[in-house]
């Protein structure tokens, strides 16, 4: 990388949250006295009696997971948000004490019957079925009223909180925008009435030429999708996935997109996997446009990964002390990060030859 000036602790500006991380590179020189060691964390399990996401199994409450063959949905049978939530009583209460009515649905989204997989060793077909119904549970939530966004995500891994390692998402939808997405929704309008331009139309172009200048963030990319260690990233192999197209939601997709899609996704998690020979745990999400009935022109669809793991398969980062109270930190750069990703195989390292 010609750049050596960021070699030295510097900040760096993420426009869409108008956040800024510390970056500080030459703490990787620092020992490491901690475990380092490797777990492949993959069950070869494929069916779990004990799973309630396992076809034909019961769940809490008495309902039964049908003997689904693709992906299944369902309401979460222990939802955060419930579609007929009262408004709290908070009148003539102190202003500071404000509360408001959320109303909302969650539900679960199993991407295949076979327990032991995951999205990094899926098929990609079986991945755009999961893109399919990601699709139209956006565009079935979010025609209802009092619904204005809808959150798609992915928990992978019981470093992340995955409490069930069967391969399932979650569809949370809300009455309100929540906080990251309105942070979005907010830097992207402001761009676009101050540049006449996408914010991520434009990024994507500055990470296209950025080879040349600073050795480049690029992981992997098709013909309809590019995946980064952003600029700005926090978690230090971090990744945004961006559509090439200016798309605001899955329901702007082409067939073709949705299939692109997929295929990206399979990319991204199989690098991930290959890192450090584990099945890497992350949190993954879509952000779209809201659902409030606005055109939301400025809002370009993404993914965002934010995986927690830093030096091996255990490993992890934390985000405590000055991170907590002052600002995010990170010590290996997007740029090395960016490069190791590109350097392992593009096939999972579980395939056997
Ligand atoms: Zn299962
Ligand atoms: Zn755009
Ligand atoms: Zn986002």
């Amino acid at each position: 990388m010609p750049t050596t000036a960021f070699q030295s602790p510097h900040r760096r500006y993420n426009p869409l949250k108008k956040q800024w991380v510390l970056v500080s590179p030459h703490r990787t020189q620092r020992p490491w006295q901690g475990e380092v060691n490797t777990a492949s964390g993959f069950s070869d399990v494929h069916y779990d009696p004990a799973c309630y996401l396992c076809p034909g199994n019961e769940r809490a409450g008495g309902a039964t997971t049908p003997a689904y063959e693709h992906v299944y949905v369902f309401d979460n049978d222990y939802a955060a948000l419930l579609p007929d939530s009262p408004a709290p009583e908070t009148d003539g209460w102190p202003a500071l004490l404000r509360a408001e009515r959320e109303r909302g649905l969650c539900r679960v989204l199993c991407f295949h019957p076979d327990h032991s997989l995951t999205l990094a060793r899926m098929e990609v077909a079986d991945i755009r079925r999961v893109v399919d119904a990601w699709t139209a549970q956006y565009g079935s939530l979010g025609a209802i009223p009092e619904i204005n966004y809808v959150q798609i995500f992915e928990n992978r891994g019981a470093m992340m909180g995955a409490s069930n390692p069967h391969p399932h998402g979650q569809i949370w939808s809300t009455e309100h925008i929540p906080d990251e997405p309105a942070t979005e929704t907010a830097a992207q309008a402001e761009y676009r009435q101050q540049n006449g331009s996408c914010l991520l139309c434009d990024y994507q172009k500055v990470e296209q030429e950025a080879g040349t200048r600073d050795g480049g963030r690029i992981i992997c990319e098709n013909e309809g999708f590019l995946a980064v260690v952003p600029w700005w990233a926090v978690w230090p192999f971090e990744a945004l996935v961006l559509s090439k197209a200016h798309l605001r939601s899955l329901t702007d997709f082409s067939d073709e997109q949705r299939s692109l899609l997929a295929d990206i996704l399979k990319q991204v998690t199989t690098r991930y996997d290959n890192l450090f020979a584990t099945s890497f745990p992350y949190t993954m999400g879509l952000h779209q446009s809201p659902t409030d009935g606005q055109p939301h022109d400025e809002w370009h669809f993404h993914a965002h990964f934010y995986p927690p793991l830093l030096r091996s398969a255990t490993v992890r980062k934390f985000m405590v002390g000055f991170e907590m109270l002052g600002m995010p930190q990170r010590d290996i750069t997007p740029e090395s990060a960016a490069e190791r990703l590109r350097a392992v195989a593009a096939e999972h390292f579980t395939v056997k030859k």
